[in-house]
């Protein structure tokens, strides 16, 4: 039996396939590399290049393949575009969706996991934030994702595909030996813009926003291991082979640091001195994301490896190290 795998030529998919063949699943990759990298992808996965919303692309490969689970990574997630075009989100991302459900079904494959993010919960009520929060998405890519979970929701009752929503908080590192890691392109995410600043790419860091109401007036963000995410997706498949209904997790270290925190931790990992400067605050950015992710060690007993932020910039500064171009396929795509 196989895990299909789509959008596992990504910076997290590409993660999850190595790992799975690590452990020693048989794996099958969709992908059509619109920010993905062949290069990527572990080479014992067998990979398809195609587009989720295409059902024919996507009906030939589950007649090909005979397919245990799906982990479906294959979206769009960058928020500010998301802002200004709203219906790109909804086309790629929740219209995947209903095009890779029609498909299951068809051929009665019952078992996703699902890659949600904290952008569902929106201004969070409390920290840290529970599964059973209330979701209000502040932005179309989080209102994409939400729209996905309850489209999973309706699917379980209709038609018995359990799913497993996996929630998750700030993603960042890279496989510790280095040969895969972060690269999109344009790069939003702090950790990676903060590695190019050190790495002499960028000339400094804008720091979006001072006057928040958190301890030094920077964002506070939860830095969970993408190494350590990738291996809950693994335990969410197997949690649902054992017959466990539908559920959500969130996925995050239950620690907060703030921008500031987060710079001084690169600096000291790094051994340079990354300058930065004030800059006004990003749109729809909330004051403070910390997860409640005891649910996800207690009910799929993950145990995340990485506890530390310093550990998690160094994996990410060993992929840029060896990788300054990252995969360097920009032109071949
Ligand atoms: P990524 O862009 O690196 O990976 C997404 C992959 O999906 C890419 O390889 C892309 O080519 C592929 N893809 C996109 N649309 C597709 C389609 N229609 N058909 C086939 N393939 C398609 O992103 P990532 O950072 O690895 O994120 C993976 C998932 O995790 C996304 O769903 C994202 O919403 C979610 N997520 C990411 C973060 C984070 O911090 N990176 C946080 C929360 C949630
Ligand atoms: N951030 C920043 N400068 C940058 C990129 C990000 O100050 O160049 C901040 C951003 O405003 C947020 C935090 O870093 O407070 C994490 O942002 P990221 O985009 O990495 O993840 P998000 O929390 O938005 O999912």
């Amino acid at each position: 039996m196989t895990v299909l795998v789509l959008g596992g030529a990504g910076y997290i998919g590409s993660h999850a396939v190595d790992r799975l063949v690590q452990k020693g699943y048989d794996v099958a990759v969709v992908d059509n590399l619109v920010t993905g990298h062949r290069a990527a992808v572990n080479p014992k996965a067998r990979f398809y290049e195609g587009d989720v919303r295409d059902q024919k692309f996507l009906n030939d490969v589950f007649d090909k393949e005979d397919i245990e689970g799906v982990i479906h990574f294959a979206a769009f997630s960058v928020v500010p575009e998301s802002m200004e075009k709203p219906l790109k989100y909804f086309d790629n991302n929740t219209a995947g969706m209903v095009s890779l459900l029609e498909v299951m079904n068809k051929h009665n494959v019952k078992r996703i996991v699902f890659s949600s993010t904290a952008a569902t919960y929106g201004e969070p009520k409390q920290i840290p934030i529970k599964e059973t929060d209330p979701q209000i998405p502040t932005n179309p890519y989080g209102e994409s994702k939400l729209m996905m979970e309850k489209i999973m929701h309706w699917s379980d009752q209709a038609y018995g595909i359990k799913f497993v929503a996996l929630r998750y908080f700030n993603v960042a590192g890279a496989k510790e030996d280095g040969s895969i890691g972060e690269d999109h392109h344009p790069e939003t995410h702090l950790v990676p813009i903060i590695l190019q600043v050190a790495a002499g790419e960028r000339k400094e860091l804008s720091i979006f926003g001072d006057d928040y109401p958190t301890k030094d007036g920077t964002n506070v963000r939860d830095y969970v291991h993408v190494v350590d995410l990738a291996d809950a997706h693994i335990l969410a498949l197997e949690y649902l082979k054992a017959g466990h209904d539908s559920n959500a997790f969130n996925l995050g270290s239950s620690t907060g640091f703030s921008n500031k925190e987060m710079l001084e931790a690169a600096r000291k990992v790094t051994g340079k001195e990354i300058p930065a400067k004030m800059a006004p605050r990003r749109a729809g950015d909330p004051s403070t994301l910390i997860a409640a992710s005891d649910k996800a060690r207690e009910v799929l007993n993950w145990q995340p490896q990485f506890d530390n932020v310093e550990d998690i910039i160094r994996t990410a500064w060993n992929w840029k190290q060896t990788h300054p171009q990252g995969y360097n396929d920009r032109e071949t795509k």
